[in-house]
């Protein structure tokens, strides 16, 4: 535990948060463990849940924008935090200093985004068919919000539901990855002292619980936790989704992954291979977003194979705490073995691997890796699979129909690409019959998205929507509301019944 101490404590976490518990800790970097803290009991759920239904109950009368100054201090606090929150973000996800200062920058940037959202809310004013008659949209706060994130982006999930959620007058209720705990109990803290400073807030109003499944569980299953926003592996929501909606509960689902991009003839290679190796290489290939499948016109196939093995060769691996470190390590030992077999896998389906081997002279503990590229023969079902690691899957095409058709052909639909300086094509990747994901973009990579758009996908990703755009609706309910100032009463769809 001892030299990452300055980390913990930089992060205001003390000796009786990070030690006495029954959940280890164990960072990524070395394996070692780095705290152990409490978990939240099955039986203490029905209390938290009660009291943050309380704090709704006040909250939601609270004017939106006042809300939205709680928000505004929290983006204060973060600012001031953000140096030592991502240092943390490194230390317990593994991911580079800069992509864990990015995600604190991204934690700012919707709190900037809901701070305006606080002042707007906004419904239609519809035309009415009847004389005298005024109809609109009012969007009212929900309830309870249930957030339930994974390891790979600690902090930015809960912000983007956070920030949203309050703004739209809802209390929180977050229970965080296992494996992130940490991250967590500093968020809520710098959430605190912004709740200290705004006044305005009920006690109760954001609850952090730790736990595994089971706490999860309690959230999805208690019809008083009116959201649920879960973000984590399709096999999550595969018992997630069903719980929620038999008890007709709102849901947000942020699931899996199996990005991909086209890159045609026409296409800027050196802008490509810069996408594919950031999208591909960066986290460790730990991002719902990660590049997984590039689908390559064969005439440029070999080319663009040479130069991304070169790119490939020199993105140094090791500590992610280390300036000049690009790719850190994979969050477990599992999660390397389970990189391991699908390589294997992938070898069996007549797939040539570059690169994938365990780098263990970096640092002692941690599951370190080489990022994979294989030039595989079709798109066989491992790699319709999201294996969540540095695994580039390679695969010619000849006409871009078949391109699409391949792209479309797996079961998720997260973030896609093309690469290509021909309109037609772009436009037609962006069109009805072409990228069936939730995020399609041209001459970018499919990973790194900004905070004003939706987030989300379609598919086996779960089709939830956060972030930007109007995903906010999805934390409020609507209703529509008519009003008769005429001394009539006139039926809808001219309808007669008078007594
Ligand atoms: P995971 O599914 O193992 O865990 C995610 C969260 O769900 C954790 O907090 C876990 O405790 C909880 N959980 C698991 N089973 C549950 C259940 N039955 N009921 C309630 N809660 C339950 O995922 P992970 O390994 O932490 O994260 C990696 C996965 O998350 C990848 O598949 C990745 O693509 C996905 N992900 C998706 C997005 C997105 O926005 N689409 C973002 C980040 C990660």
């Amino acid at each position: 535990m001892s030299q990452y101490k300055d980390i913990l404590a930089g992060n205001g976490l003390p000796e009786t948060v990070t030690s006495g518990g029954t959940l280890a800790v164990h960072t990524p970097i070395d394996g070692s463990e780095i705290a152990k803290v409490h978990q939240t009991s099955a039986g203490d759920m029905a209390a938290v849940i009660a009291s943050a239904n309380a704090a709704f109950r006040t909250w939601r009368s609270v004017p939106a924008p006042v809300r939205g100054e709680l928000v505004r201090l929290l983006g204060e606090e973060l600012r001031a935090a953000k140096e030592d929150l991502g240092r943390l973000v490194s230390l317990e996800a593994g991911k580079i200093l800069s992509e864990g200062l990015g995600e604190v920058q991204e934690m700012i940037d919707i709190c900037d985004f809901a701070v305006g959202l606080s002042r707007q809310l906004y419904g239609y004013t519809i035309a009415s068919e009847r004389p005298g008659h005024r109809m609109m949209e009012t969007w009212h706060p929900l309830g309870v919000a249930g957030v339930i994130t994974a390891f790979n982006f600690p902090v930015a999930v809960w912000s983007w539901n956070t920030a949203l959620a309050l703004v739209c007058g809802n209390a929180v209720i977050w229970k965080p990855s296992e494996k992130t705990p940490l991250t967590a109990l500093a968020c809520a803290r710098i959430l605190d002292k912004a709740i200290a400073r705004s006044g305005a807030a009920p006690e109760g109003l954001h609850q952090v619980v730790i736990g595994g499944a089971d706490v999860g569980e309690a959230l999805v299953n208690s019809p008083d936790v009116a959201l649920i926003s879960a973000t984590g592996s399709t096999r999550m929501g595969r018992s997630v989704g069903p719980n929620v909606t038999g008890r007709f509960g709102k849901l947000i689902l942020e699931l899996g992954g199996n990005n991909a991009m086209i890159v045609a003839p026409s296409a800027d290679l050196d802008l490509a291979v810069r996408a594919i190796t950031f999208s591909a290489v960066g986290t460790c290939g730990q991002r719902c977003t990660s590049l997984r499948r590039v689908i390559v016109h064969e005439s440029i196939r070999a080319d663009l194979v040479a130069r991304l093995t070169k790119a490939y060769s020199s993105a140094p691996i090791g500590n992610p705490l280390d300036s000049g470190t690009l790719v850190g390590p994979l969050i477990d030992k599992a999660a390397l073995e389970r990189m391991q077999a699908a390589l294997e896998t992938a070898k069996g389906d007549g797939g040539t691997v570059h690169g994938g081997k365990p780098v263990t002279d970096k640092v002692p503990g941690g599951a370190y890796v080489e990022p994979a590229i294989v030039e595989m023969p079709g798109q066989t079902d491992i790699v319709r699979e999201e294996t969540f690691a540095p695994i580039l899957y390679v695969m010619g095409y000849s006409e871009l129909d078949e391109a699409i058709e391949m792209h479309n052909d797996v079961p998720q639909g997260l973030s896609s690409c093309i690469f290509t300086n021909d309109l037609r094509e772009a436009e037609t990747f962006l069109s009805a019959v072409g990228s069936d994901c939730g995020i399609a973009n041209v001459n970018i990579g499919p990973s790194g998205a900004e905070i004003g758009g939706a987030f989300g996908g379609e598919k086996e990703t779960g089709g939830g929507r956060e972030s930007g755009s109007d995903a906010w609706k999805g934390y409020m309910r609507r209703q529509t509301n008519t009003i008769n100032y005429s001394r009539e009463l006139p039926l809808a769809q001219g309808v007669k019944f008078d007594v």
